[in-house]
């Protein structure tokens, strides 16, 4: 898919304001700091559409943006600063399984790990929660620019391995990197099969 438009639509702190429910979905989460944004940016080749930022956590908004004025990308709050207070914690939790559980037009929820990293117990939570509510989702493995291929290879396969404990099948995964654009054209082919369909 080529991106000809990118524009963003709104933020919202409320599941009753968003865009009317009319275009195709794309969610984006992950824990702070996974990169998130600079996917987003990298996915839509638009520095600074999705805020970078280095105070991971902060903002608990729901970000709709509108690509090629068919589909709409959505930037979910990430889960997991280890700053955040419970009862942030919790209303996390809620506006966002809210969310999730009820959105109609959502097509996949790309999850997003780390790729330097082993096998997080809060990924493997998430993922479990989206099977169990039946949403389908995607792996996005983030910055794999600052490591070997094996090195993510093989995180990738202990990941993969973890949810086989949860799952009979594991989703696709993208390995990516917002540095060399690695995954871009994959991922923006799958969305782009996906909207035709
Ligand atoms: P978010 O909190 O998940 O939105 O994460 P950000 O996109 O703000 O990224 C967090 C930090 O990781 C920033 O300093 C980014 O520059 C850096 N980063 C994100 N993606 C990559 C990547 O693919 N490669 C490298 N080398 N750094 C990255």
């Amino acid at each position: 898919m080529i991106i000809k438009s990118a524009e963003f639509q709104c933020s919202n702190t409320r599941t009753d304001k968003l865009p009317p429910p009319e275009l195709p979905e794309y969610a984006f989460i992950g824990r702070s700091n996974v990169g998130k944004s600079s996917l987003i940016n990298m996915l839509v080749q638009k520095k600074g559409l999705a805020k970078t930022s280095q105070t991971p956590g902060k903002t608990q908004l729901i970000n709709h943006f509108l690509i090629n004025e068919n589909w709409q990308l959505v930037d979910l709050p990430g889960y997991g600063y280890a700053k955040t207070s419970k009862s942030n914690r919790g209303e996390w939790q809620k506006f966002i399984s809210f969310y999730l559980r009820n959105r109609e037009n959502l097509q996949c929820v790309f999850v997003l790990i780390d790729s330097r990293l082993d096998p997080q117990k809060i990924d493997i939570e998430f993922c479990s929660w989206l099977g169990e509510n039946g949403l389908p989702f995607q792996l996005i493995f983030t910055k794999a620019d600052k490591q070997s291929h094996v090195k993510s290879d093989q995180n990738v396969a202990k990941f993969r391995k973890s949810l086989l404990e949860i799952f009979e099948e594991v989703p696709m995964h993208y390995i990516t990197s917002a540095e060399t654009q690695q995954g871009r054209d994959e991922i923006l082919n799958f969305i782009g099969d996906l909207n035709k369909s």
